[in-house]
């Protein structure tokens, strides 16, 4: 109780938050912590002082939450993903804390630029693109609504890589986040776990004579945690996002020292230290590397040991482990989660199959995040199996039981077995890992309803009809503190002018904004905002690629990973369209637009880097020639990430959302642009269904087949070339490709995305080119309406509510999870329990 009462006062005296404190607290970090005095610091050393200040704030309501949780012994949401892209951590730590303005003056009146040292910080990049942005987006929203929660993720020490672009083509560099220190993680060594790979698996009798099975590992890596926290919005909720880092069981194999061979020595440690090295680039597609199997198991195995390390230090017994833990799978990357929860309980619990079983399928639910079919998981046998033995054998297992039920459910129907199965034996033979989620789960959901339907209808066909009450929707949502209140300042405070602040933490209330749409004045004052983040953007256009736009184009932008299915070349194809007009007319009437492009290309997708290169081509040839007059420019932005995202999605007129329908699961860009006032483009594919529906028909720019419609056309026998054919715009675009025009004369450049159009043309483009063309002229038309658009674009915003992450975090909550929020209290005593466990 003594040291209780002293700490409340190291607290109140360490960490006030008057414009006083903030200053003292900046300066003695600066000096005592990054070691430096005024006149020796670089920005990084400021914006460390300031990291460590701010960090200095979130850790009483990171203690308390802890000594909360673990007093209560309360029900906890387990995330598991193998991406976590969270962006900058700062300005949203102070968004959060309630401390951006105070914060901002402190440093200000220090004579040190506030905004520079925002934006000094990098970002972890610890994910590819949407599912690692929503995973970050889903803790956001958990610890605003004070969800207890653990993050289960893998501290990868090369990110997503950075790129840059040279002589047009993209250039892949490492992304070396940690080089400068990491202010916002905590180590947390002495919870330290062993993670066993390889060997052979052995029965033997226990002393009461009961077979039970042992894995005898051939070598095994230590997973050590690193903790950051993940703060609620002005709650003092501050949940763990706990990244599991791989290193050697010791520095040195002594035996191996010993024996002279120091280097075989270094080298197991080499290896084992790889597991967390880099993080694979590749969205939306698998590889099948070993590397990628032992990512997977090392940090699932990893959390579930966490968990059981929880359990027992809460003393709860086993058999109660889905009532303290609900374990979210985010795809399948964490799948194997089914096989070594059951380990974990059968062999080093002792607890028998069928309570194990029930236990496993309680606690675990999936979330299916593609229908693509090369991004289905599935795992070599022989890989398998020498990696993980005793997981292939409960496999067989689970299988062997599951087959059973299904054959008595659906009799006499081997065509059905053989596709539940979780090992596929219609050639080499591979573990399913997306069937094995299905059974290991008691909830399984998709990302928006239209994809949630087509799961149904088609790779989950089989599990929807054996288990109908598993399935359910989930919409994708994103935070609004990030990607409104943090990204786009201005139009925060416009909004909290006119309806209050409320709308930051239930964003539905964003409807009150309708009433205003007649208001002359507060449409002035949205646009002019508009207009100002756009000169924004233009000024970093200008500083960073030396071209100029005008903010009196539309910012016609489409950022996302570069992919075949995103279609990404239809825009192109539309832009030479536009580019073939003036060549035709140099005085031709045309609305003025900004074509914005951003977004990395996985380094072994060819196709893809040839897109970037064929953005950048057509971007040369346009943005100097004369006879356009500056009315269009083409940009490839580099480098599209968190941070960069920030001040992309709220200069936005146009959001191009355009992937063949039935391709694209949910996107989440689509609802970030459209929260921040761009009016969408877009197939009725993903959440794009949804934000039309919420934004009203006359407020979207619909184009393109249905993903019925694609379905039947691929179906009848799909040729591009007739299109081609009968379309003599469309025709000139490829002739002009395809000539060598924008390739200064090489012909063969881009002949591989030519001859795949022509030849086969996957994703429609040519199917859905006219209808495209002519809803762009729709949007170009609706532009010179300005008031018109005003209002579309504010009707938009308003409309948004749904799409707020904290709705889709309390359907998890409400529908699988069942789990209860839990007040955090400002101020909290001591743990009773020996040890703070969470
Ligand atoms: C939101 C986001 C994505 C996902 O974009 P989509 O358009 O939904 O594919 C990818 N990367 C970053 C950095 C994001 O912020």
């Amino acid at each position: 109780m003594q040291l209780r009462n002293e700490l409340v006062r190291v607290e109140a005296d360490r960490t006030g938050t008057t414009i006083d404190n903030l200053k003292r607290a900046f300066l003695e970090n600066l000096y005592y912590v990054q070691g430096k005095p005024p006149a020796l610091a670089t920005l990084n050393d400021y914006y460390m002082a300031l990291a460590h200040t701010v960090r200095d704030r979130i850790m009483q309501r990171w203690n308390n939450s802890a000594i909360t949780y673990t007093e209560n012994q309360s029900r906890t949401v387990c995330y598991l993903s193998a991406e976590f892209l969270m962006g900058p951590h700062l300005g949203n730590n102070l968004i959060n804390l309630g401390l951006y303005e105070p914060m901002k003056q402190a440093i200000d009146e220090l004579g040190i630029n506030f905004d520079e040292l925002i934006e000094e910080e990098g970002e972890p990049g610890l994910g590819n693109g949407g599912l690692g942005r929503l995973a970050a987006c889903y803790l956001d929203s958990l610890a605003a609504l004070e969800i207890p929660t653990m993050g289960y993720g893998i501290r990868y020490e090369f990110g997503i890589f950075k790129q840059d672009i040279r002589d047009g083509w993209q250039v892949e560099i490492t992304d070396k986040w940690l080089r400068n220190g990491n202010p916002w993680e905590l180590a947390r060594p002495e919870w330290t776990v062993s993670i066993p790979f390889g060997g052979h698996t052995e029965s033997y009798r226990n002393s009461q004579g009961v077979y039970r099975a042992r894995w005898v590992p051939a070598w095994e890596v230590k997973g050590v945690p690193y903790d950051t926290p993940t703060l609620g919005y002005k709650v003092n909720t501050a949940n763990t996002l706990r990244l599991w880092k791989a290193e050697a069981p010791e520095s040195f194999d002594f035996q191996a020292f010993n024996t002279g061979d120091y280097y075989g020595a270094v080298n197991a440690k080499v290896v084992s230290e790889n597991i967390t090295k880099v993080l694979y680039p590749n969205d939306d597609e698998i590889q099948g590397k070993v590397l990628r199997l032992q990512q997977q198991f090392f940090f699932v195995s990893c959390s579930l040991q966490d968990m059981i390390r929880i359990m027992k230090g809460q003393k709860i017994p086993m058999e109660r482990f889905h009532e303290k833990f609900a374990v979210q799978l985010n795809d399948t990357h964490p799948a194997i989660a089914v096989a070594e929860l059951m380990r974990l309980l059968v062999d080093q619990e002792f607890l028998g199959w069928d309570e194990a079983w029930a236990i496993t399928q309680n606690t675990l639910a999936y979330t299916n995040h593609t229908l693509l079919p090369e991004a289905l998981e599935r795992w070599q046998i022989d890989l398998f199996r020498d990696l993980l033995p005793r997981h292939l054998e409960i496999i067989y297992e689970i299988n062997q039981r599951f087959m059973d039920d299904v054959r008595v459910k659906f009799i006499d129907d081997d065509a059905r077995l053989a596709r539940m199965s979780l090992i596929d034996e219609s050639g080499e033979r591979y573990v399913r890992m997306a069937n094995l989620a299905c059974v290991g789960s008691h909830a399984i959901n998709g990302v928006a309803a239209l994809h949630s339907e087509l799961l149904k209808q088609t790779v989950l066909k089989d599990f929807y009809e054996y288990s109908p009450e598993k399935f359910s929707n989930k919409t994708n949502g994103v935070t609004p503190r990030r990607f409104m209140v943090l990204s786009n300042p201005r139009l925060t405070q416009l909004i909290t002018d006119r309806i209050g602040s409320g709308w930051i933490t239930d964003l539905e209330q964003l409807r009150q904004l309708e009433q205003f749409i007649d208001d002359p004045a507060f449409c002035q004052q949205w646009r002019s905002i508009k207009q100002a983040i756009k000169q924004d953007l233009a000024d970093s256009i200008q500083k960073d690629y030396g071209v100029d736009v005008s903010i009196d184009s539309i910012f016609d932008i489409q950022v996302k990973r570069i992919h075949e299915y995103k279609r990404q070349h239809l825009n192109l194809l539309h832009i030479i369209t536009l580019y073939n007009r003036i060549k035709a007319n140099p005085n031709i009437d045309i609305t003025p637009r900004t074509f914005l492009f951003g977004g990395k290309a996985a380094p072994g997708y060819f196709m893809a880097k040839l897109m970037i290169k064929l953005v950048s081509a057509v971007s040369e040839v346009i943005n100097r020639d004369p006879d356009v007059r500056g009315r269009i420019k083409v940009v490839f932005l580099k480098n599209y990430n968190v941070k960069f995202a920030q001040h992309v999605y709220p200069a936005a007129d146009l959001s191009e959302q355009i992937s063949t329908a039935g391709k694209e699961a949910s996107g989440t860009g689509n609802m970030k642009f459209a929260m921040n006032g761009a009016l969408t483009i877009g197939t009725l594919d993903g959440a794009n269904v949804e934000i039309m529906e919420q934004a009203g028909e006359e407020n979207f720019f619909l184009f393109g087949l249905t993903a019925e419609e694609v379905r039947e056309r691929k179906a009848r026998g799909y040729d591009p070339k007739a299109y081609y054919n009968a379309n003599p715009n469309l025709q000139l675009v490829i002739d002009r490709i395809a000539s060598g025009f924008f390739s200064h004369g090489d012909k063969t450049l881009f002949q591989p995305i030519v001859d795949n159009l022509m030849q086969s043309d996957p994703y429609l483009l040519f199917a859905d080119y006219q209808s495209y063309v002519e809803c762009q002229d729709r949007v170009a038309e609706a532009y010179r309406d300005q008031d018109k658009w005003t209002r579309m674009s504010i009707l938009n915003a308003a409309r948004m509510g749904m799409f707020s992450s904290d709705r889709s975090i309390q359907e998890y909550c409400d529908d699988i999870w069942n789990v209860k929020p839990v007040t955090v209290k400002e101020t909290e005593g001591f743990c009773s329990a020996t040890v703070c466990l969470l």
